[in-house]
């Protein structure tokens, strides 16, 4: 049997992986699967940060194991690749690893690749595969075809019919309806003005992406966002041709598209950054920014400029003095007291894609009275993963439990977080609970406080 300390040959020219590789993406896949797998030295100092790890207690289930499976198939010695399908598809793609490793290993770019090397062979049956393909293909990233989806499943809410498929529906696909949030009034799905000018002194101008997902579900979020960005002092443009980030097709293993989509943004958003019209492209969604600034793992460097010009709105704000004194300038915005407790809980695609965790609690106790409790949990997935609550259902309830608990422990009365996908997690698994604790993102607070807020005159 090969033991991970085995000594590593050089990879064959024909490998383990070869039933899968036919296609020539897969064989280029595997080449640079390889080398990034290289820097890593065994050392297991990840294991205890990786859920499914802890969940399982297996180490073919930890990074370590996944990255020996990746390297082994790579060089020829394994040749199971259903079983790298199932664990790199069991993954979370958390990337809390990376956090904690000190060898400095890209897991999540060696995930992004295996998967589409091995999609093939991913668990599920066909029939699966194709409906997720075709809704991530065809639906998702088309705004007016997810625009129709998502209207039909507010009248079907309306109607009292998805509480009725609840419990008509056999256990698994009840249990994936429950997780669908209120679908908010088509008002608060219309599109966002092209362009909203500052108020009071111009302090600069950005562009707000906003996402395939965050419209339909989060308008309210990216509304917040452009209300904020304005009373802070900048121009907000929302350009109209701008689609989808790519992000879940990527994690689904489908890189060809989730290429196309970056290359279109490109086209979208290219040329503004180059006339110098806009300082920055502002992100509400954890998921979104921590794709778009690694562009380049997909379409190399023509993903440079519009990598190098996004920023997670809450990071940016916090940069820019939205809240503190910085450079001498007043704090940009004016806040009003919101009397709640509240505790912050980390989105994956922000502190452990990004590095960013200090500059959302800045903001949030910068609001007066606003009491922000730790709670012992903020760092672990919750378990949302793109749509790895609708693939691994069980896993994903498993990896919720131990957050919820620390919640439900801390007593907040709002959790703010910065993630669609996690909001919609967390939500439903406090309301499954009983909580009557709600969740929002910091930027919704933060726009409730500085109602009124008139740029560098307070209120
Ligand atoms: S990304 Fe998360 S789930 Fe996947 S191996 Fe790393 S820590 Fe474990
Ligand atoms: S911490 Fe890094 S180097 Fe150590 S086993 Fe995990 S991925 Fe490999």
């Amino acid at each position: 049997m090969t033991r991970i300390d085995d000594p590593i040959p050089a990879p064959p020219a024909t490998t383990a992986s070869d039933a899968l590789a036919c296609s020539p993406l897969a064989g280029r896949l595997f080449g640079e699967i390889h080398a990034a797998t290289l820097d890593c030295v065994h050392c297991g100092l990840c294991l205890q940060s990786c859920p499914t790890y802890r969940a399982t207690g297996r180490e073919t289930s930890s990074p370590r194991g996944r990255i020996y499976l990746m390297r082994g198939h790579a060089e020829g010695r394994l040749d199971d690749p259903a079983l790298l399908a199932e664990e790199a598809f069991l993954c979370l793609g958390c990337r809390a690893c990376e956090t904690a490793c000190p060898s400095g290993v890209r897991y999540g770019e060696i995930l992004e690749k295996t998967r589409a090397a091995v999609r093939e062979a991913q668990p599920g049956g066909p029939l699966v595969r194709a409906i997720e393909r075709f809704m991530l293909r065809e639906v998702v990233p088309r705004r007016g075809r997810l625009g129709l989806l998502v209207g039909l499943l507010a009248l079907a809410q309306r109607l009292g019919l998805m509480a009725l498929a609840q419990r008509i529906l056999p256990a698994p696909l009840a249990e994936r309806a429950r997780l669908l949030p209120r679908i908010p009034a088509a008002a608060e799905r219309r599109r966002m003005p092209a362009f909203t000018p500052a108020i009071g002194p111009r302090r600069g101008r950005v562009a707000l992406f906003e996402g395939c997902v965050m419209p339909e579900f989060f308008g309210r979020v990216n509304e917040a966002a452009r209300l904020v960005l304005a009373r802070a002092g900048w121009d907000v443009v929302v350009p109209e041709r701008q689609g989808c980030c790519g992000a879940l097709h990527a994690h689904a293993g489908d890189l060809e598209r989730a290429s196309e989509l970056a290359r279109h943004n490109v086209t979208v958003f290219d040329p503004m950054l180059a006339e110098g019209g806009i300082d920055a492209i502002l992100v509400t969604s954890a998921g979104c920014s921590a794709a778009l600034r690694e562009l380049e793992h997909w379409i190399g460097s023509d993903g440079r400029a519009l990598a190098g010009g996004v920023r997670d709105v809450l990071d940016f704000l916090a940069e820019v003095g939205a809240v503190d004194s910085v450079s001498g300038r007043a704090p940009a915005l004016a806040l009003a007291p919101i009397p709640r407790r509240v505790c912050y809980d980390d989105p994956c695609h922000l502190i452990h894609a990004q590095g960013i965790a200090a500059a959302p609690r800045r903001l949030l106790t910068a609001i007066p009275q606003l009491e922000l409790v730790a709670h012992r949990n903020p760092e672990a997935c919750c378990g949302a993963a793109g749509i790895y609550n609708l693939t691994h259902p069980e896993m994903a309830a498993r990896v919720l439990a131990p957050k919820l608990d620390a919640l439900e422990e801390a007593t907040p009365e709002i959790v703010a977080t910065a993630n669609p996908g996690c909001a919609m997690q967390i939500a439903a698994g406090l309301a499954g609970r009983g909580s009557a604790a709600r969740v929002a993102h910091p930027i919704e607070l933060l726009e409730e406080a500085s109602r009124g807020s008139t740029n560098g005159s307070g209120r």
